[in-house]
């Protein structure tokens, strides 16, 4: 499966990586109109949501880069950084400005290289249905293709 040029990833069924019945039974999806691949959008009371969250690889990142990119209305970046413990996560930011004032809030953060490893080739809109909660009959067939039962 090539990579999808809307999700920016080959694997439709991939996400969500962890608690899939939760995950799209209690939160808000980006639902891709390319591969039909589903993507936590929901973002909570204090603003947080699954796309801003330290991700352990690139890849694992670039699956959360479509959120993020709704969710923010415009192009993303993704950038390779030391967390407290010294191990190297990925995070997406809006911009480079998004960046350092995350990097200020937190100075025991550093980057490992200075530039983005990824930004997002352009910003495309989404239709008002892409971006919703999913109706049980979806998040059956969902969790049936993904092989969860
Ligand atoms: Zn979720
Ligand atoms: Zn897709």
């Amino acid at each position: 499966m090539a990579i999808c040029p809307e999700c920016y990833s080959d694997k439709p069924r991939i996400t969500p990586l962890l608690q899939a019945h939760h995950c799209l039974e209690d939160h808000r999806q980006y639902i891709c109109s390319q591969c039909g691949r589903i993507i936590c959008a929901e973002v909570d009371e204090l603003g947080k949501y699954r796309a801003r969250f330290p991700f352990k690889t690139l890849q694992i990142a670039q699956y959360y880069l479509r959120a993020a990119e709704v969710i923010h209305k415009s192009t993303c970046e993704i950038y390779e950084l030391k967390d407290t413990f010294g191990r190297t996560v990925y995070r997406i930011f809006k911009d480079r400005t998004d960046l350092e004032t995350y990097l200020e809030k937190n100075p025991n953060r550093q980057l490992s290289k200075k530039t983005a490893v990824y930004v997002s080739p352009q910003y495309k809109t989404c239709k008002p249905d892409q971006l919703r909660y999913l109706k049980p009959e979806e998040i059956q067939r969902y969790l049936a293709e993904k092989g969860i039962k």
